[in-house]
């Protein structure tokens, strides 16, 4: 593996205009451009190179690509096998580097941009293995998974000879799991249909179209007013009648009391869960919030403004979640969701992951099937997240089936993009952004 030295990183400002069209408003949110700090690993291996993005909303991710460069230099110049050799040694080197980790540590700008790295890095070894992302993990001895995880900060809630367990254990059926996967794919749910900045008449036809193609589980963004909420959330359930799902998402937007109040004049419309109706850092707010709606059975989901491991080890303490929504770009890539999966086992509360923006869903699909086949084995009150958005510019798309996640066949972490995209929307001199600037002239 000598040949495959890391030569070059590079990262990119990746910016697509979605605030046009109002996609992906919610109530917090209301005008995002989806992009991401693009990055590309290139080895001595003129074949092989690794590609890995992180996700924000437009604005600053110029700062995202300033901390990638700045943790370059703790990447470029070392072979794969060594990194994977001591892939936990790797990731506390990128997260705990005794001056940069000042600025997080493992939490905001400094946290993103590791896991653009680590993405790529992971990228780099499924493809160096001809596999892709999840079969590399579905296939890799239990003990080896663990030396990918930094268990510091969490072994009160899960010793890495617990996690062993749950991996040993998970074997049980696990062929025939994958089978199943590679036959029928992942549930998954759309949210698609309602971003908060959709007017009635765009989310009925949005609705009645997912309905045609086999859709069985909504997301709808509430928050911003209570008598829209109402009129929203009705018009759905009537449309998806009794027996689909409804989760509504309120993205941060109320105060603990005022979650509990909002969320109970929804109760009518059986919402699965209430998703992100806080602050993301305020566990016993969660806690509160879990406890109040228990008797009218919705639960509370949140992840994917959760920053790292030991904030989701407190959230599972504390019984504040019913729903751990993993995201792929928010914690430190594959090694920190490992250590979250494991976790969520151990409690017995369901992985949903976070999806949607531009990429997620390509990378996150990887870790749910590794969840299924070689962790929880069991799909109750479990999906994945879809958004219908902005696929075309990858490699590798997403492939929806009924609903459905097909799991991905090409080696990798499924996040090249087309070089063509990120030349055009590249920020601020791509030629989409200097169209855009042209008519706002
Ligand atoms: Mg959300």
């Amino acid at each position: 593996m000598l040949r495959n030295k890391i030569i070059n990183l590079t990262v990119r400002d990746v910016r697509f205009p979605t605030s046009l069209e109002q996609h992906g408003s919610d109530a917090m949110h209301t005008d995002p451009d989806y992009s991401v700090a693009y990055v590309v690993i290139e080895t001595t291996n003129a074949e092989l190179k690794g590609y890995g993005l992180t996700f924000t909303v437009g604005k600053g991710t110029e700062i995202v690509v300033c901390a990638v460069k700045a943790l370059s230099s703790l990447v470029v110049g070392r072979t794969l096998e060594e990194i994977v050799s001591n892939f936990r040694g790797f990731y506390r080197l990128l997260s705990s580097d005794g001056q940069m980790r000042w600025i997080g540590p493992e939490k905001g700008v400094i946290q993103l941009a590791t896991a653009a790295i680590l993405n790529a890095v992971w990228d780099l070894w499924a493809r160096a293995e001809g596999k892709p992302l999840w079969k590399l993990l579905v296939d890799m001895d239990p003990a080896q998974l663990i030396r990918c995880i930094d268990f510091r900060y969490i072994t009160d809630a899960l010793t890495e000879q617990e996690a062993l367990d749950i991996l040993i254990k998970a074997r049980e059926g696990n062929q025939t799991r994958e089978e199943q996967m590679l036959r029928e794919g992942y549930p998954a749910y759309t949210t698609s249909c309602a971003w908060l900045g959709y007017t009635d008449q765009q989310l009925t036809q949005l609705c009645s179209d997912a309905l045609a193609q086999g859709w069985t589980k909504f997301k709808v963004k509430v928050g911003a007013d209570i008598q829209d909420d109402i009129r929203r959330c009705g018009l759905i359930r009537k449309m998806i009648g009794p027996n689909n799902i409804l989760m509504v998402d309120a993205n941060q937007r109320w105060d603990v009391a005022e979650a509990v109040a909002w969320v109970t004049s929804l109760a009518e419309f059986r919402p699965l869960w209430i998703e992100e109706p806080t602050c993301p850092d305020d566990i016993l707010g969660h806690a509160f919030i879990s406890k109040a709606l228990a008797p009218i059975g919705i639960g509370v989901a949140t992840g994917e403004q959760c920053h790292n491991r030991v904030m989701f080890k407190q959230f599972l303490q504390a019984s504040a979640l019913q729903f751990v929504q993993i995201d792929s770009c928010r914690v430190g890539s594959v090694n920190e969701n490992l250590a979250i999966v494991l976790m969520a086992a151990k409690f017995n509360v369901p992985v949903c992951p976070h999806a949607g923006g531009v990429g997620l869903c390509e990378l996150v699909q990887h870790l749910i099937l590794f969840d299924y086949i070689a962790v929880s084995a069991s799909l109750h009150n479990r999906m994945c997240e879809y958004v219908d958005h902005l696929h075309e510019h990858f490699r590798s798309p997403t492939n929806i089936r009924n609903a459905c996640y097909m799991p991905p066949t090409d080696p990798g972490f499924s996040c090249e993009m087309l070089e063509e995209s990120v030349q055009k929307h590249q920020f601020p001199d791509g030629e989409v952004w200097k169209n855009i600037r042209k008519q706002d002239k």
